[in-house]
């Protein structure tokens, strides 16, 4: 296995003082360590019968439909405001570094399709509880999150509310 762990830059003080960011752009760039990345993403979901990726904008568009090819499953964006064109549910939701919103398709999924959640980095957790909310409302099955990066410090997993969706990182900082 090609290692990569590396290959995820630690940026102190962006995009606000007393944030350490989690830059994923060396290992985006890294031919055999993102193929190993994604893989290692891919692996706890392989056989579960994955029928959507839902990414989270932005960066989780670039993981997600990686992710989505490897497990032969469709992607669907989960945007930032104003962003989808059709008709569209929302969730507000407060961030590492702010306030913000999530809007998805109202159409973008089936009741009981089996989704799985994704995003690059894992900070307080907003971000992808509000994701989970707005694929719930959707009726679908969230089998899981996935991350590329958890940050153990702003203990997420302690806050994730759903104690029968499996959450789980490719590496933890
Ligand atoms: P949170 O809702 O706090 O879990 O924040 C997760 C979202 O914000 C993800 O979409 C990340 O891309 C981004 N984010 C938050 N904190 C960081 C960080 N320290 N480094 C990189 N990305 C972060």
């Amino acid at each position: 296995m090609h290692d990569w762990h590396h290959l995820i830059r630690e940026v102190t003080d962006f995009p606000r003082p007393g944030i350490r960011f989690s830059d994923i752009t060396p290992l985006l760039a890294d031919a055999r360590g993102l193929a190993a990345a994604i893989d290692a993403m891919a692996a706890p979901w392989r056989g579960s019968g994955i029928d959507a990726v839902a990414g989270i904008e932005s960066r989780g568009f670039i993981i997600g439909s990686a992710l989505a090819l490897s497990l032969s499953a469709g992607f669907v964006p989960i945007r930032k405001p104003g962003k989808l064109p059709a008709r569209t549910l929302h969730e507000d939701y407060a961030l590492e570094y702010g306030r913000d919103r999530l809007e998805i398709h109202v159409d973008a999924l089936q009741a009981g399709q089996r989704v799985l959640l994704v995003d690059d980095v894992l900070a307080t957790g907003g971000t992808l509880i509000a994701g989970a909310r707005l694929l719930q409302r959707l009726d679908v099955e969230l089998v899981g999150v996935g991350v590329l990066v958890e940050l153990e410090a702003l203990d997420a997993r302690e806050r994730w509310p759903h104690a029968d969706i499996a959450l789980h990182a490719a590496v933890r900082f």
